[in-house]
């Protein structure tokens, strides 16, 4: 079941980016795992995705402690809010933290990944919506935020996120998607920089936004079911 979801995705990223001349080799799938255990990893893993994503720090670190040495290429992106009391527990176990919306987080991530030797790759993950009660950066706040993350020596920004509010037709979304591809644009000209990911588009939306420029997308029901 999960090969064939994951079949039928890739079918369907590559037809949303041929629409803008791309392919699907351009477009990185995480699939999002959370809440489901390591034996549907696995069936994943085993039909050739390797990159997972997840939204709490403690439930991540224990699927990474079993599955790494069996996988070694198997990698997990840390896709949700992170607390600051967590940071210290992010050590080399996540390949990029898509969820870093705030000077204080940006900074402790840099404190443990100098302390541990190492440079973490993040997103900046925007509340383009401005929604209240939601993780992200404001727009007001972005270009400190990036001005931080800029001058943290153990912080590479690779690109931002985006969470658009939920909607009952995905379609009511695509002009913030397209509003985030045009700040991701923006900001690598201003800081003349070279960010390569834009991460937007879920299950339910993530045509919508290759089709407006994302080039990762997060997808969990899709690939795994439904969450319990
Ligand atoms: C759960 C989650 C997803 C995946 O959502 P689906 O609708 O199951 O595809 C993507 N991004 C984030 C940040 C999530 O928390």
């Amino acid at each position: 079941m999960i090969c064939k979801n994951l079949e039928i995705i890739w079918e369907k990223i590559d037809k949303a980016a041929n629409k803008i001349g791309k392919s699907k080799d351009d477009i990185t799938l995480v699939a999002v795992s959370k809440t489901f255990p390591v034996d549907k990893i696995i069936e994943a893993y085993e039909c050739g995705q390797k990159i997972f994503g997840e939204n709490r720090v403690q439930e991540a670190l224990k699927k990474v402690e079993v599955l790494k040495d069996r996988y070694p290429d198997i990698k997990f992106h840390l896709i949700g809010h992170l607390q600051s009391n967590k940071a210290r527990y992010l050590k080399n176990n996540f390949t990029l933290i898509h969820s870093v919306d705030r000077i204080e987080i940006a900074e402790l991530i840099n404190k443990y990944a100098k302390k541990n030797n190492l440079v973490q790759d993040i997103l900046i993950q925007v509340n383009l919506a401005e929604e209240p009660q939601k993780s992200g950066v404001l727009l007001n706040d972005f270009d400190k935020l990036m001005e931080t993350v800029l001058s943290c020596e153990n912080l590479k920004l690779r690109g931002l996120m985006m969470i658009p509010p939920l909607v009952e037709d995905a379609e009511m979304n695509r002009p913030l998607f397209a509003k985030m591809y045009e700040l991701f644009v923006k900001t690598n000209d201003k800081y003349n920089i070279n960010m390569d990911y834009l991460s937007m588009g879920m299950s339910d939306d993530f045509e919508i936004a290759i089709e407006e420029g994302a080039n990762m997308v997060r997808i969990g029901s899709a690939i795994f079911g439904k969450r319990g």
